[in-house]
């Protein structure tokens, strides 16, 4: 069986240009047809300035693109949750979602934020969250998170973006990372200005702050009990909170950038007096902000599957717990998603595709 070629972003410069000639371009024209791509193009047939014989060349080997946008669903509040597709995979689910926040002030230099993902599907299976209801598909190329972005900018400038859309990227680092990279060099999205997030398995964090990576990282913990992480965080069984801590506390002496430890709030779960109080011990001295997420309901699990039984927290109780954490010495902002009436806020993707 023959091979399926290769879109565009998944060759490197180097075989992108080996392609070229050997279509009968020149070396340049690899260049100019790259360049397009960032710049807009969709179709081979706008790259005016490539030789029209090239053209037809390059449609019919290099896909300008591997991803294909199948829906896209904008919430009152201006975000945008684009479903993507992976056409000629065999599975109708390889699928995944990316979603577009525009700043709330509209004027903003600023930009939007994307949400992106990393895999299809997520190995993590957190139990209040649609994207690991049913596990992991696999993982997804540099070219496939780099096409998010692509996709993205057709909705709209972006001027951050948030690595915490469906998957793990701890899970597929070296494809995240390299991904990363060329949306910095080709699209000017500082890697300050992107943020990657993990449930923060210990080893794989200590493996990756020596090599100073710039991106800020959000370690998400949700509870600072033990077995209660062990239920919200199933992958994380047994891996104790003080060494995702620890872990934490080491990415800021390599890196010298705050860890933000996101918490999702479930409604008379986690959102206690109790909880505040041993999270606020935890993370006492440490160099950290929490970021408190009310939980985000799912209105439709993956096939048969019964839906997670947790409540939105009251905003009441939002409020005193920040008040809680704050009291106890760290920093604590809640961040209300974006999204949620189209099921685009954190925790909602893949649910209604
Ligand atoms: S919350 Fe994040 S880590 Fe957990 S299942 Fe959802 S996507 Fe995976």
């Amino acid at each position: 069986m023959s091979e399926a070629p290769r879109p565009l972003l998944a060759l490197s410069r180097a075989e992108l240009k080996e392609r070229v000639l050997e279509l009968g371009g020149r070396a340049f024209h690899a260049k100019i047809a790259r360049e397009a791509l960032f710049a807009g193009a969709r179709s081979y047939t706008e790259m005016t300035s490539l030789p029209a014989a090239l053209r037809e060349a390059l449609q019919a080997e290099v896909p300008l693109l591997s991803s294909e946008l199948r829906h896209s669903t904008r919430a009152k509040d201006g975000a945008t949750k684009l479903l993507l597709g992976f056409p000629g995979r065999d599975r109708g689910s390889d699928e995944v979602e990316t979603v577009h926040i525009p700043p709330h002030n509209p004027k903003s230099p600023k930009g939007a934020t994307l949400c992106v993902s990393t895999q299809v599907g997520c190995p993590v299976a957190c139990p209040f969250c649609a994207s690991g209801l049913a596990g992991l598909v696999r993982n997804l190329g540099p070219h496939e998170v780099i096409e998010q972005f692509l996709r993205g900018l057709e909705v709209g400038k972006i001027g951050r973006a948030v690595v915490m859309g469906i998957g793990e990227p701890l899970l597929n680092y070296k494809s995240v990372r390299a991904a990363l990279e060329v949306v910095n060099e080709e699209l000017g999205i500082g890697a300050r200005k992107v943020t990657l997030s993990t449930v923060g398995f210990p080893e794989r964090l200590r493996e990756v702050a020596p090599t100073k990576p710039p991106f800020q990282l959000a370690i998400s913990l949700h509870t600072p009990f033990d077995g209660e992480r062990d239920v919200l965080v199933p992958a994380m069984k047994g891996v104790p909170i003080e060494e995702v801590l620890a872990a934490g506390d080491h990415w800021y002496r390599e890196t010298h950038r705050e860890v933000t430890y996101e918490y999702v709030l479930l409604g008379g779960y986690n959102d206690t007096a109790r909880h505040a109080a041993e999270l606020g011990r935890r993370l006492r001295g440490r160099r950290a902000t929490v970021n408190l997420i009310p939980w985000n309901p799912l209105t439709k699990a993956p096939g048969d599957d019964p839906l997670p039984s947790y409540k939105r927290p009251h905003a009441e109780a939002v409020a005193a717990f920040q008040e809680d954490v704050q009291a106890a010495g760290t920093v604590t902002t809640v961040r209300w998603s974006r999204g949620l009436e189209s099921d685009a806020a954190c925790g909602q993707l893949r649910l209604h595709s």
